[in-house]
């Protein structure tokens, strides 16, 4: 007898499962190809969940979502050059976002690649993703599978949350080394993303500052969604009685109808606030960068509590940095918020509860409307109502006048229950967020998108058919990009906005089997999407709106530039 025969072998393509399975990944999103087509099947064999997308910038975002939802990095599996560079456009969102993800993409031979020789799929793929991710490593070596896994793990989710690349050459996966050494060269990561406590100094500053303040505000931001310290934000919200305006995918931390929400009255409260603790907030362009018009002329001063060191100060001087994890920083605060505690001047907050009223009360009639054509106030005034009815619903939404309309009609109840196009403000996330959470959760899933944004993920509807999961789309359907009414001057071609009139989405859905609805008005939209989520059936409802009725992008026109020379 042979005594190597006797002998127990692994390879690189099961010690990368077993290092997955290791560490909790439970669930692999990709697209097959070459050289990680058996590598999917394996992973499937030994029990680990593997969704496989059309397109690998859809299976990247799911990933993506994954990881935000969970707060362990999604993985998206991917081939190498175009399939690499498909998962890369999800890996850089992801990071651009904080959300921990890991792209693994086969790669071809390094010896052919490094030359220059011309290898099929050849492409330097490491050096690629490196800038465009926190961290990038390449294993050559499979008894060095354990080590990558794990480093890739702590580097996704550690500190600031983000996208890592490992990358895998296609040789790897069939060296084989003794399975026992396999095994002990594994690696378990403990303690993935430590707690960071705050300095007892800082958080001193943080709560003299509060304290002095005749017109306090938090902002949430999807940082604090993030760090699922959902009873610590509330007592230290309800506790401290001070006034919260949510970033979009921080709706629902708190309920939206919360007395202590601002978010109906958004501007008033930017303007006129005094002292503003942001809390898992960037001061990005989302927030006007802290400073200009939208916050008013009076004298600002802030807190910002985050884990990353770098973000004080990025725009406007922070008067309070809370460096730490927002679970530590948020109960170091709730210790403070002790009897002496006062609760913020009576007039800020009747001032802020008063705005929110009538803003309130302004919208209502819009959202009232049982109109045909629908608009975007009529439709969304339905759909609030679903959500309403179904507070642990998962809603997507990306569009222009989609998104911005629905960020600010449809209340949400619980947290990481929004999902949307985040911090680059990016279409195209739709169908992998809306897979990435039916998958992760198992709730139902509604995905509000505007036809334009449907477009970037839409022939992922047959993956959400092929697995069937509980997903229903809602297509805004409007003929077009912010609008349907765009024309070529020399009467050519189509207008540049436009799409071909009076598509019908719903059909796309029955060619794979799902429900398919087509509705006109806000009764028929409500009954249809209530049906649908409550049958759980994959379905896509095609809602017609007037093609007259979107702005030109959205809420922010004016990042669009203007030609002085523009021809009349
Ligand atoms: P939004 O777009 O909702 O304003 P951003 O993405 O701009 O939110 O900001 C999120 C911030 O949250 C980032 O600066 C990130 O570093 C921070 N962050 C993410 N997770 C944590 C955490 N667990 N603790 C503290 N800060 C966090
Ligand atoms: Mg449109």
């Amino acid at each position: 007898l042979d005594p190597a025969a006797e002998q127990e072998l692994t390879d690189g393509f099961h010690l990368v499962i077993d290092a997955l399975k290791l560490n909790g990944i439970e669930t692999i999103y990709g697209v097959p190809g070459i050289p990680i087509t058996d590598l999917g099947r394996m992973a499937q064999e030994e029990g680990i969940r593997v969704i496989s997308f059309r397109h690998e910038q859809n299976a990247g975002n799911a990933a993506a979502i994954a990881g935000f939802l969970t707060k362990t990095p999604g993985v998206c599996l991917t081939v190498s050059a175009p399939g690499f560079l498909n998962g890369l456009t999800a890996l850089a969102n992801a990071t651009t976002n904080c959300f921990p993800m890991i792209l693994i993409s086969g790669s071809s031979e390094r010896e052919i690649v490094d030359l220059q020789q011309g290898d099929y799929e050849e492409m330097d793929q490491l050096a690629i993703a490196k800038p465009l991710c926190k961290a990038a490593f390449r294993v050559l070596h499979a008894a060095d599978i354990g080590i990558g896994v794990a480093r890739a793990i702590r580097a996704a989710v550690s500190g600031r949350p983000g996208g890592v690349y490992l990358d895998l050459p296609a040789k790897l996966f069939s060296q084989a080394m003794d399975a026992e050494a396999g095994a002990k060269s594994l690696v378990k990561v403990i303690d993935a993303a430590p707690a960071q406590i705050p300095s007892p100094a800082a958080v001193d500053r943080a709560i003299d500052l509060l304290k002095g303040a005749k017109k306090p505000l938090i902002i949430l931001g999807k940082g604090a969604a993030y760090a699922q310290a959902d009873e610590e934000i509330r007592a230290f919200v309800e506790n401290s009685g001070i006034p919260f305006l949510p970033m979009s995918m921080a709706k629902g931390l708190l309920p939206d109808t919360h007395p202590q929400s601002a978010g109906a009255a958004r501007s008033t409260a930017l303007k006129d606030a005094d002292v503003v603790l942001l809390v898992g907030a960037r001061l990005n362009w989302l927030l006007s960068h802290g400073k200009g018009k939208t916050w008013g002329d009076k004298p600002k001063q802030f807190i910002q509590v985050d884990i990353e060191p770098r973000e004080m100060d990025s725009n406007v001087e922070i008067k309070a940095p809370l460096v730490g994890d927002i679970g530590s920083v948020i109960a170091a605060l709730n210790a403070r918020i002790d009897g002496n505690w006062q609760a913020p001047p009576a007039e800020w907050v009747e001032t802020i509860r008063s705005k929110k009223e009538a803003n309130i009360a302004k919208m209502a009639p819009k959202l009232l409307k049982n109109s045909v054509p629908m608009d975007f106030h009529s439709a969304l005034g339905a759909l609030k109502n679903v959500i309403k009815e179904r507070p642990d619903a998962i809603l997507v939404n990306e569009g222009a006048n989609t998104l911005d309309l629905a960020r600010g009609i449809i209340d949400m109840y619980q947290p990481r229950k929004r999902l949307d196009v985040g911090t680059w403000g990016v279409m195209g996330i739709g169908m992998g967020f809306a897979v990435g959470a039916a998958v992760e959760t198992g709730k139902p899933v509604l995905a509000v998108e505007g036809d334009s944004a449907f477009g970037f993920s839409g022939m992922e509807v047959e993956t959400i058919c092929r697995y069937d999961l509980p997903v229903t789309i809602v297509i805004f359907n409007n003929n077009g990009i912010y609008r349907g009414t765009d024309t070529d001057p020399t009467g050519r071609d189509p207008g540049t906005t436009v799409f071909v009139p009076g598509a019908r989405y719903d059909k796309m859905m029955e060619a794979f089997g799902g429900v398919g609805v087509h509705v006109t008005s806000p009764d028929e939209l409500y009954r249809a999407v209530s049906a649908a989520m409550d049958s759980g059936k994959p379905t896509l409802i095609n809602a017609v709106i007037d093609p007259a009725a979107g702005s030109e992008s959205g809420n922010i026109g004016s990042l669009n530039p203007q030609s002085v020379v523009k021809k009349k």
